[in-house]
Formats: C-alpha cells, structure tokens, sequence
C-alpha cells in the first residue's frame, strides 16, 4: 500500500504535448474521480501511469511510495500493485480468459500461487459479476460485448488483488443493471483492501455507485478545478465551457470565421 504521487508531468505523444504540468496526489483509500471533455488527455495519464512506451515523460515525476515509476517497464509496475482497467479493453487470441489469469498471478504470487483457491475464486467473482460461466474459457475478450469486456476487467481486478486501481471509462458499453454490478462490484473490493483508485468518467450514474472522495476537472492536459461529489451534478449542469481556455475558444470562432468568408468569395 502507497500512495501515488504526481508531479508537474508532462507527456508528448506522437510528437504532441498532451499532458501539460499536471499535477496529482491519491493516497491510499482515496477515490478520486476525473472528469473532462475527449481528446483532454485522460487516458494518456493513465496509460502513462501504467507505464506504455508510446507516452513519453518530457518533465515530472510520478512515485509510487518511495518507488520511481519513471524506469520500470508496465510489468514492473504491475508487480508493485498498479492495476489498469482499460477504456478499450484488448482481445488476446487463442489464450483463454482462465489461462491468462493463471499467469498472470503465478507471475505475480510465484512459488506462493495455489491452483485451487485460484479455481475458486475465479467461480465466486464470475458469479459476483454476474458473468456468463463460458467467459472463463474463452479466448480473453474474444467475441466479448462492450459490457462484458469491461466485467472481465473487473474480474482481472479482484484476482489480482492491486494496491492502486485505474479504471478508464470502465462505464462505457455498460447497460444500467451491468452499471450497478460493477459499481458495487469495485465497492465492495474498496473495502475488502482498500486501495487508492483513480476513476476517469463522463458520467454522474457511475459515481452514484462508486463514491469518490475527490472529483477534478481535466482541459487540456491539466486539472482546471478540484472539488467534492458535488462538482459531478455542476458539470451534468453546465457542461465543461467555463473550464475551457478563452484564447482556444477564440481561435476556433476565428478560424471557422475564416473559413465561411473563405466560402462566400468562393
Ligand atoms: P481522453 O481520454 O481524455 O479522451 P486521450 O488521452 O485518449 O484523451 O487523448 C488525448 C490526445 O492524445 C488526443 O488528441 C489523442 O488523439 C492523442 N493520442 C492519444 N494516444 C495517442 C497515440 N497512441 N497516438 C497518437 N495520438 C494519441
Ligand atoms: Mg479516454
């Protein structure tokens, strides 16, 4: 157990800056929720924290406990207790979905990794998520729905135990009574470990479930405003407008100016 400590990161991707000074602190047992319009550089922080080679740290730093993340590979990570459950969760073809949790946590238990608790369990949380019994055997994600895939990340969740949980959109493709599974779902592994848990949505109805004790605002590969829950019923309200830079706004009534004159000369 540790908290995750962000500091003044920036990250380019494809050559681009998209996160900017971004700052961030979760501690242990803290929910914290991040809210913010596409494209303003959400699941970039996440994949970062995770570790994926594509998102590249020009400044900052982020610690987990007294750990450097910074040179640890997404395995490495993994093994601290840093678990990603995806926005677009990945189909692995031909390892079925039991076999891929089996290495997983043999990679991660070692010589401590029993077969049968492992068997176990696997049954009592495919049943707690309300999952289909054959998922199990499966190839990982294959033929899986949007809502299903995002079950399966939860599933991967509690059998891996982390420390820190990142859960991108985990929301999206989820139909209202899936919804509740999940949420309560991570509930209730909050209170069985307690870990720090980063949640990036769109939407108040998740956090009905999952109840964060922090909500931040994200424009622009930044967080713009931080406050409580009740930032969430603001935002379904308003809208990020306010949030968004002037100058941008500006530009881009500038530039669509342009283009109408443009046209009418045409
Ligand atoms: P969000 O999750 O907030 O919607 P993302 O972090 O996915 O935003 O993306 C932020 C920006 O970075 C977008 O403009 C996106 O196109 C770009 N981006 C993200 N990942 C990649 C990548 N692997 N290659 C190129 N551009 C990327
Ligand atoms: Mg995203």
């Amino acid at each position: 157990m540790a908290k995750l400590e962000i500091k003044n990161l920036t990250v380019e991707v494809a050559g681009k800056t998209i996160l900017n000074d971004f700052n961030l602190t979760i501690n242990d047992g803290e929910i914290h929720a991040i809210m913010g319009p596409n494209g303003t550089g959400k699941s970039t922080l996440s994949k970062v924290i995770m570790g994926d080679p594509n998102y590249k740290m020009l400044s900052g730093t982020i610690y987990y406990g007294d750990q450097n993340l910074e040179t640890l590979t997404v395995d490495e990570r993994a093994r601290l207790g840093i678990f990603l459950g995806m926005q677009m969760p990945l189909e692995i073809e031909g390892v079925t979905n039991a076999d891929f949790l089996r290495s997983a946590l043999h990679a991660k238990e070692q010589q401590n990794f029993k077969l049968m608790p492992f068997i176990k369990e696997l049954d009592t949380v495919v049943e707690q998520l309300y999952m289909n019994k054959d998922m199990i055997h499966r190839g990982v994600n294959q033929g899986f729905s949007g809502g299903e895939r995002k079950k399966n990340e939860i599933l991967q969740m509690y059998l891996l135990k982390p420390s820190f949980v990142i859960l991108d959109e985990i929301d999206s493709g989820l139909d209202v009574d899936s919804l509740k599974i999940v949420g309560d779902n991570v509930m209730k592994y909050h209170d069985e470990k307690n870990p720090g848990i980063l949640v990036i949505t769109h939407y108040q109805r998740l956090l009905d479930y999952i109840k964060p004790d922090f909500i931040h605002i994200m424009v622009d590969g930044k967080i713009v405003k931080s406050g409580d829950a009740s930032l969430v019923s603001y935002i379904e309200e308003h809208g990020y407008d306010e949030f968004k830079k002037k100058e941008t706004k500006k530009v881009v009534s500038i530039g669509t100016c342009a283009v109408k004159e443009t046209l009418k000369h045409e």
